[in-house]
């Protein structure tokens, strides 16, 4: 017997991987994680092979205790060729941290949507992008590379949904401001699969040097159709978190962060490479789920 075959071919063969579970996997547990674990978890990742880690948030500690000892976790992590460490910098005050620290890789949030903005960030959208207008320029002139965030893409937990239209001018300013990658993320969960490919595909159509990565939250198993949606956008580059950690479980709208360590399993049942070792990045998703309040009881006992 004999009948076609007809092979599912997406336009993305390799992904990079950009993992956030230092940062913002670990930034809202309730329970302090001591500086030494933290470091054992970046150097576990860096270890299976992801290349691009945020190590740590230098915001004010009043407002992220935990990410109090960022300057502690940069300067006890195995420096690795070839992998670029970064932090999350809300402001002017968080990137001359970043400088001092000597770090080359920064990251940047906003919103898209006002009330989120306002929420988070205490300002409008305007005045987010005048704010990153000025922190992007300090960073280029100190030589150091900035990636943003613009949360809230696929839709506001306050304004429902999202002008993909706003989402683009935003990718656009940030990358005239010199932002060399754009990352769309989905802040409370609430892309699916059409959303993630309209969204996507019209930010990664439209964008001249900038990269364009895709960043989802858990929903109960949509997040990962969210990525092979945005894949068949030809977005290549993916945030993830090992373990699943950020957000709390238990509060609505804060979920937590792709796993990792089954996003790279997906990624390499379908044929697609991403440079990291999958026995290695379930032992760090292990590692991660075991310093977490919340996922502890996931990470089963070895
Ligand atoms: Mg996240």
């Amino acid at each position: 017997m004999s009948g076609k075959y007809k092979r599912y071919e997406l336009p993305v063969r390799k992904v990079s991987i950009f993992e956030v579970g230092p940062r913002d996997g670990l930034q809202n547990e309730p329970e302090l994680i001591s500086t030494d674990d933290k470091i054992a978890l970046t150097d576990m990742l860096t270890d299976a092979g992801c290349t691009r880690v945020e190590v740590t948030s230098f915001v004010h500690p009043k407002w992220v205790p935990q990410m109090a000892d960022a300057e502690k976790v940069l300067a006890g992590i195995e420096k690795k060729p070839g992998v670029l460490y970064n932090a999350l910098i809300p402001n002017m005050r968080g990137l001359e941290r970043a400088i001092a620290c000597g770090l080359d890789h920064v990251v940047t949030i906003m919103s898209a949507s006002q009330s989120h903005n306002r929420k988070n960030l205490n300002m409008s959208v305007e005045a987010s992008l005048k704010e990153l207008e000025n922190v992007i320029s300090r960073a280029r002139s100190a030589g150091v590379k900035v990636r943003s965030y613009i949360g809230t893409a696929y839709g506001c937990p306050m304004e429902g949904a999202v002008d993909p239209h706003r989402v683009l001018e935003i990718a656009l300013a940030l990358e005239h401001f010199g932002s060399y990658e754009i990352s769309l993320g989905d802040t409370t969960g609430m892309a699916h699969p059409r959303s993630a490919f309209e969204v996507g595909s019209l930010v990664k159509g439209n964008l001249k040097d900038a990269a364009l990565a895709a960043h989802f939250h858990r929903a109960d198993g949509i997040e990962f159709a969210n990525v092979l949606a945005s894949l068949e956008a030809g977005i290549d580059i993916i945030d993830s978190a090992a373990g699943g950690l950020g957000g709390c479980p238990y509060a609505p709208g804060a979920k937590g962060n792709i796993a990792t360590e089954t996003l790279v399993d997906m990624l390499h049942r379908l044929g697609i490479r991403t440079g990291i070792d999958s026995e290695k990045i379930q032992s760090a998703g292990r590692f991660a789920k075991s310093l977490s309040a919340y996922y502890r009881d996931e990470a089963g006992h070895e």
